[in-house]
């Protein structure tokens, strides 16, 4: 007899369950991407204990039917992604069809959802993946999932989370990063009862920055837009007088996806060195839209880093671009790099 064995599927589930769902924030980030595919108009994202307890997501998106409601919480279930070149025209956040699944194996997950043509709707209830209840119901078009003890089945995983205000903060970052991504989107975020960030959907950037960071910082903001043939770079970056202690507000959203790239990130920093001394970093909201087979979005569910087909040419693009809001009667202004 050999000592390998088959891990049982709730077992498996729950260990892969990890990869995607690390805590609150994770389920957050998955659950409004979702209502973002489905093309909702409206957010509103309420939590309860720092998303411990509660977390619920209303949408006003496509809804779903019957079929697709059961469906949606199984492995590599996804209406995203057909074929594997699929992957190179992706305009969708999600594709991989993991994240209902992962949710629904550790927690209790209820989904109440109506497609725009249809007159009644259905609930789903699933806990710990066993799936409970399926029934029609009433409800308004689009899509409420609700979130209830996250981790009760996992008790280590429980015990790693972090105390309130921390997985607070966590929650607090991955929204308006989202409402920043999408201003023509009505976001709300409400935690224990209280309305905490809330956004018009009116299109208008310097408007989120505004509720974000507030009126001071969104006065000193400087509008960027550059286009290139291949990439078009539009936003918004802080004069020379803002000055920032932490890089955490450097913001880049390519295709609408938030991401972590070091070329951009060089361009910014090489632009402001000439202002800012080290240790200090500006505000920066841009948008960079390129076409998605120059891109590699194929990583880990986890993983923002994102990879361009030609990080020198999104270094110098971005240089310019910068270089040109920041500094426009600048001698060093050059035209854009062709990429
Ligand atoms: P993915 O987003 O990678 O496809 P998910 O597990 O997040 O995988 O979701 C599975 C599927 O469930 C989605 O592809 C989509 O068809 C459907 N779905 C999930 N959330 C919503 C929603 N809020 N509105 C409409 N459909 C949804
Ligand atoms: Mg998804």
């Amino acid at each position: 007899m050999g000592i390998i064995n088959i891990l049982d599927a709730s077992v498996a589930s729950k260990i892969s369950a990890g990869e995607v769902v690390e805590r609150p924030a994770s389920v957050v980030k998955e659950l409004i991407e979702n209502s973002i595919d489905a093309g909702s108009k409206n957010i509103i994202l309420e939590v309860k204990n720092a998303g411990k307890k509660l977390i619920k997501v209303t949408d006003d998106g496509c809804g779903m039917t019957k079929n697709d409601a059961v469906l949606c919480i199984e492995r590599y279930a996804t209406s995203k992604l057909r074929t594997i070149e699929d992957l190179n025209s992706l305009i969708t956040l999600g594709f991989r069809g993991e994240a209902l699944a992962s949710i629904s194996a550790v927690s209790k997950l209820q989904i109440v959802t109506r497609p725009r043509d249809q007159s009644i709707g259905t609930l789903v209830e699933v806990w710990g993946g066993e799936i409970i209840d399926v029934r029609d119901t009433g409800c308004k078009e689009g899509t409420t999932v609700t979130v209830k003890d996250l981790f009760y089945n996992t008790p280590a995983r429980l015990k790693f989370l972090k105390r309130d205000s921390i997985e607070f903060n966590n929650i607090y970052n991955i929204f308006y990063k989202l409402m920043l991504s999408h201003p023509e989107i009505s976001f709300k975020l409400i935690s224990d009862d209280k309305l905490k960030l809330s956004s018009t959907g009116d299109g208008n950037l310097l408007n989120c920055i505004k509720t974000i960071w507030g009126q001071e910082i969104a006065d000193h903001m400087i509008e960027v837009k550059a286009q290139d043939r291949a990439v078009k770079v539009t936003g918004y970056i802080s004069d020379r007088s803002v000055i920032r202690r932490s890089k955490n507000d450097i913001l880049f959203f390519v295709n609408k996806r938030c991401i972590i790239n070091k070329a951009l990130y060089a361009a910014v920093l090489d632009v402001y060195k000439q202002y800012l001394t080290t240790g200090t970093y500006p505000v920066i909201v841009l948008n960079i839209d390129i076409d998605p087979r120059m891109i590699d979005v194929n990583i880990h569910p986890t993983k923002l880093e994102l990879k361009f087909s030609d990080e020198h040419g999104i270094y110098g693009a971005m240089y310019n671009a910068l270089n040109n809001a920041l500094n426009p009667k600048s001698e060093v202004n050059r035209p854009l790099t062709s990429i």
